[in-house]
């Protein structure tokens, strides 16, 4: 059984400061240990349930976070910058029709306009107010969760802070295991479990997840993805490269499937940070 793991890093555990996600911030090298731990330890629970294949994408800021050296030599490891040249789905990639069986999300986070979210945004914070897939206000769970299923992915697990697990509960319904390793007392302030203690929690769900099993999500075509900017100049930078603009600050892509509309949105964002952003490079 083959498993994609993406990887974010807002929910790791011990993780709650925008030091811990950048190069240079304090204790960035620490975090992206946290990170790792997290990622190797739903490999553990799954290992232990019968998957036997993992290719984990390092979705977060440069997607150069996950340390290589302390992934399990059967792991392999998707990395690099989301330049939709190389990167067209952001944080996923390398993906086909069969390709994995089942997909865990490891690190998440709240989507945008979350109150009191931890570092709560969806793709690229900056820009971004709200992205709603066909209407319905979406996180990065949820965009990632869609385009899986548009491979026949289901997504079986995922680990963050107690804001994300209950959005992901109401997004996703009972039947998505959830690792709650933190609870989120602000946009920057948690309760972290140590770990340790967190590894054990991933490691359980992992495992119950893989036994379980689960059904892709599937988003019936013609999708629609509106993607709101928080002024009005980031709408207009984006526009350059395609989309349908709509009320004051949106822009609308439709696409004949999701693959297709989550492409167009994201070369619009990408375009939109004129791509001198340090996480672009
Ligand atoms: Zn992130």
């Amino acid at each position: 059984m083959r498993i994609f793991i993406s990887a974010d890093m807002e929910g790791a555990t011990g993780v709650c400061h925008r030091d811990h996600l950048m190069a240079g911030g304090q204790d960035y090298e620490k975090a992206r240990h946290w990170l790792t731990s997290d990622v190797n330890a739903s490999i553990e629970g799954a290992l232990s349930a019968g998957a036997s294949e993992f290719l984990v994408a390092d979705g977060h800021g440069t997607m150069r976070n996950i340390l290589l050296d302390e992934l399990p030599t059967y792991a392999r490891l998707l990395t690099g910058p989301a330049q939709p040249r190389q990167r067209p789905l952001c944080q996923l990639g390398a993906l086909a029709p069969d390709s994995f069986e089942a997909a865990f999300l490891i690190g998440y986070h709240a989507r945008a306009g979350t109150p009191g979210g931890l570092l709560a945004h969806t793709w690229v914070g900056m820009l971004v107010h709200e992205i709603r897939l066909n209407g319905r206000p979406a996180s990065e769970a949820w965009l990632n969760a869609a385009i899986l299923g548009h491979y026949g992915i289901p997504v079986l697990m995922a680990s963050g802070a107690d804001d994300f697990c209950r959005q992901a509960r109401e997004d996703f319904g009972p039947d998505l295991e959830l690792a709650e390793v933190k609870k989120t007392l602000g946009p920057t302030a948690v309760v972290t479990l140590s770990l340790e203690e967190a590894q054990g929690v991933i490691r359980d769900a992992a495992a119950r997840a893989i036994e379980k099993g689960g059904r892709p999500l599937v988003i019936e075509p013609p999708i629609e993805i509106e993607v709101d900017f928080h002024r009005d100049e980031m709408r207009a930078m984006a526009a350059e490269v395609g989309g349908e603009p709509v009320d004051r600050r949106g822009l609308r892509y439709t696409g004949g499937d999701v693959i297709d509309a989550v492409e167009q949105a994201w070369r619009g964002l990408a375009h939109a940070t004129r791509e001198d952003s340090i996480w672009m490079k």
